[in-house]
């Protein structure tokens, strides 16, 4: 752990560091390849302006991890989120800000929705361009993510994430870019708010179950409930559900066309599957927008769970969460969904 600034009486903000872009490092300022999660927190806190940094809060720091998101699993969640809910505890810490790599941040911080258990501000924020970047986007995004989680309006708002000015809040984000540094969207309803002259703008309330609302709780739990995503395209086949069931999957999220749907071929080998009691949910390629129950599929029948709101990451998650914790009727499944 390192202390990085000590402002007296500003709330104490503690930084885990993960790796991603935001730590990335190329030997040219334009090319666009470069290496992910090269570069130590201390070395890119030392881009912030200490000045401005000290006018809001006192920073700690730590490396919990040095990767590209791609490469984290879900071990790697819940070491982060036993850390984050250790230092959550601790009365001398205020907030904490998580920098990570974008490609899988969505998934990080909906575990950490769904498993950190404090009002305390938790802020997730990355970066497109690396550290060494002309016109590198991670200063001002950790800046930002450090203003906003020290804020007194932050509390109870849930996991956040903060990204080119806007506020995310974990149960609704998806990235919506893999090169743009506008990179990350909600979902469903819109920006919780946006970030303007070092201040946050809450525009709306997250009204989904999270963090103290939530019930899941990963304290003693070691390894997760395999879950796997597969996705709908016109001719899919039944060999990609079969496989995962052989391969020891406990739910199957698939990420079908429009509402949810998928060919009679894939229909017949979920059912199959979910007469075997690999929990079945049908959710949707398309990202933006619910997929309900009661359309073409009689998810009754068959024992399917749909995602409703969520994307199929967020959706994986909440089975893994769900299963771990004993729950496998598909209603009571299917009362997660909608509540979180
Ligand atoms: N693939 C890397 C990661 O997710 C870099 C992408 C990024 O952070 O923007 O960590």
């Amino acid at each position: 752990m390192a202390s990085f600034l000590s402002a007296g009486d500003k709330p104490v903000v503690y930084i885990l560091a993960t790796g991603g872009t935001i730590a990335g490092a190329s030997s040219s300022s334009t090319a666009s390849s470069y290496d992910a999660g090269k570069v130590l927190i201390e070395t890119i806190l030392q881009a912030l302006p200490k000045d401005e940094v000290a006018k809001y809060a006192t920073l700690k720091s730590e490396q919990v991890l040095q990767k590209g998101s791609q490469n984290l699993t879900p071990s790697d969640w819940l070491k982060i989120s036993k850390r984050v809910n250790e230092l959550l505890k601790d009365k001398n810490i205020d907030a904490i800000v998580i920098t990570h790599g974008t490609d899988t941040i969505e998934e990080s911080a909906m575990f950490l929705q769904l498993t950190t258990k404090s009002d305390k501000p938790v802020v997730l924020v990355g970066a497109m361009r690396p550290s060494t970047s002309l016109s590198a986007d991670g200063p001002k995004n950790l800046f930002d993510a450090i203003v906003l989680a020290s804020s007194p309006l932050s509390k109870g708002k849930g996991v956040l994430l903060t990204f080119n000015g806007n506020i995310l809040s974990a149960s609704d984000v998806t990235k919506s870019s893999p090169v743009h540094i506008d990179a990350f969207k909600p979902a469903n309803i819109g920006y919780l708010g946006y970030m303007w002259n070092n201040t946050p703008y809450f525009l709306r309330d997250n009204l989904q179950r999270h963090t103290t609302q939530s019930q899941f709780d990963i304290s003693n739990t070691s390894s997760l409930p395999q879950v796997e995503i597969l996705y709908g395209y016109a001719g899919s086949s039944a060999k990609a559900v079969e496989d995962a069931v052989k391969n020891g999957a406990k739910g199957i999220v698939y990420a079908g066309v429009g509402n949810g749907n998928f060919n009679d071929e894939v229909q017949k080998a979920l059912i199959k599957a979910s007469q075997s009691g690999v929990k079945v949910v049908r959710t949707s390629r398309i990202i933006y927008g619910p997929t309900p129950q009661w359309g073409e599929v009689d998810d009754e029948k068959y024992g399917f769970i749909t995602s409703w709101w969520h994307t199929p990451q967020a959706t994986r998650i909440i089975l893994m969460l769900g299963l771990n914790a004993g729950i496998t009727d598909s209603k009571e499944l299917q009362k997660l969904m909608l509540s979180y």
